[in-house]
């Protein structure tokens, strides 16, 4: 795990943000030292609005188990690379943890409890997906059901957009199920997938399923419609 400290000076105003993802108590305690009190911002929301913004606890916790409060985190059963079997290409996976579809013959059950992956951070993922840039055309995310987990999918798909990445998102819902939600967050995450498989696993239907897909009652939907 890497450690990241990007400072955002503002000569006019004088302020400095400073975003980290992982940060030992140590380092914060400096920080604080060479940089006075603390606020947390969420996300780069400016201090003055908003919600008011809480201060930084002061007992941050052992090295290595800092948590922001400002960061968001994936329910992650594992990340991996180099996977030519789940969208076009060669691709970094994010598989997520916890599923509340459960499809009977599911192939990987080990994936339906959030507590079966750990807590991650976005941020996290985002560094080892760019450490392994070079080798992958794309990203695909799959479960594990990502649309149990809207808001932290929706903050990886924008940053993986922003960084022009190809996504690809595997869900068991149907897309008129997604959309029938009503949920923006849904929708951003669709809206930012170039390469959408739906519908759940259907063991029936599992034989010839064809590209990427594990049965054929699945859909391969390219840019899908949220309109
Ligand atoms: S949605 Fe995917 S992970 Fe969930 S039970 Fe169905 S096949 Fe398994």
């Amino acid at each position: 795990m890497k450690n990241e400290i990007v400072f955002v000076l503002e000569p006019d105003s004088g302020r400095a943000t400073v975003e980290f993802s992982m940060a030992t108590p140590n380092i914060l305690r400096e920080l604080r030292k060479e940089l006075g009190e603390p606020i947390t911002v969420n996300c780069a929301r400016p201090a003055t609005s908003g919600s008011p913004a809480e201060p930084i606890p002061s007992d941050l916790g052992q090295e290595g188990s800092v948590r922001s409060g400002s960061t968001t985190f994936i329910d992650l059963f594992r990340l991996y690379h180099y996977s030519t079997v789940d969208g076009p290409g060669r691709r970094s996976v994010v598989q997520v943890a916890g599923c509340s579809i459960r499809c009977p013959g599911c192939y990987v059950p080990e994936t339906h409890e959030a507590a079966n992956g750990k807590s991650t951070e976005v941020v996290e993922i985002i560094a080892e997906i760019l450490a392994n840039r070079a080798d992958h055309d794309g990203v695909t995310i799959l479960g594990g059901e990502p649309f149990d987990q809207p808001a932290a999918i929706a903050e990886l798909v924008t940053r993986l957009k922003d960084l022009d990445i190809n996504i690809v998102v595997y869900t068991g819902y149907t897309l008129d199920t997604l959309l029938n939600k009503k949920d923006k967050r849904i929708e951003n995450i669709l809206k930012m997938t170039d390469l959408l498989i739906d519908g759940p696993y259907i063991r029936e239907f599992g034989k010839r399923a064809g590209e990427y897909r594990g049965s054929t009652n699945q859909r391969s939907i390219p840019q899908p419609d949220v309109t």
